[in-house]
């Protein structure tokens, strides 16, 4: 085979391999991204279940609150009553003494309520934001993972025909040349590369200046002399 066709095919496999390694960052690049959603989605949904569970605790705290207001209350009634019946000055001083502190329970017991009924109000709303925004999220969420699966579906096809047609051109090469491709490529991921003012993309060894000039000919086949990977001019398509 001359040189110039060599040349040409090995264009054509390095174009090939760009677009392979393209594919395949932009595979993982979805795959990462699948991944930080579902993280995300999970911590939307933990919030979410903290706030659920603050307010069901304010809630049984109330619960028990009115009970104890209402106790206290039937207590502070039944010493009222008591009192009325009483004539014995120091009696009624020991049951005066505890109405005022039942008094006192009472009004701390009712003002605890208020306040807790306040922070209810936000925990409440707390609850149902964030809710709100972990259903919302996770509407979103779903949408983007589909469309990535199945740009990655399609991706994963593309690899496949660029492959197939990379294993054709392969073929096409002198046993020796399609060896090498092939070691090459296991190794490196990529086989052809092209040089940037005389430095190899793959290595970014400095070339000798008559080797990059024979690069850019197209007339001889030239490898790296550090990476041993094929060196082609870029593509005149
Ligand atoms: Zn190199």
């Amino acid at each position: 085979m001359d040189p110039k066709t060599l040349n040409n095919i090995l264009v054509e496999i390095s174009e090939f391999e760009d677009l392979l390694l393209q594919a395949s960052q932009k595979l993982e690049h979805n795959t990462q991204l699948t991944f930080s959603l579902e993280e995300l989605q999970a911590e939307y949904e933990s919030d979410a279940a903290d706030a659920a569970r603050l307010n069901q605790g304010a809630e049984v705290t109330l619960r028990s609150l009115e009970n104890e207001i209402t106790q206290v209350a039937q207590l502070l009634k039944v010493k009222q009553e008591m009192l009325v019946g009483l004539t014995d000055r120091r009696q009624v001083r020991a049951v005066a003494d505890e109405i005022s502190q039942l008094k006192q329970r009472l009004d701390n017991l009712e003002n605890d309520t208020i306040q807790l009924l306040d922070q209810q109000d936000l925990l409440k709303s707390d609850a149902v934001e964030s809710q709100g925004e972990s259903r919302t999220h996770g509407t979103n969420c779903r949408a983007k993972q589909e469309a990535m699966a199945a740009d990655s579906a399609q991706l994963s096809q593309k690899t496949k025909h660029i492959q197939n047609d990379m294993d054709r051109l392969i073929s096409m090469l002198p046993p020796t040349e399609g060896r090498a491709v092939i070691r090459l490529r296991e190794k490196l991921e990529q086989a052809v590369v092209h040089h940037h003012e005389g430095a190899c993309q793959g290595c970014f060894h400095q070339l000798p200046q008559q080797q990059a000039i024979s690069v850019d000919g197209g007339r001889h086949i030239v490898r790296c002399p550090s990476c041993m990977r094929f060196l082609v001019h870029r593509s005149w398509r």
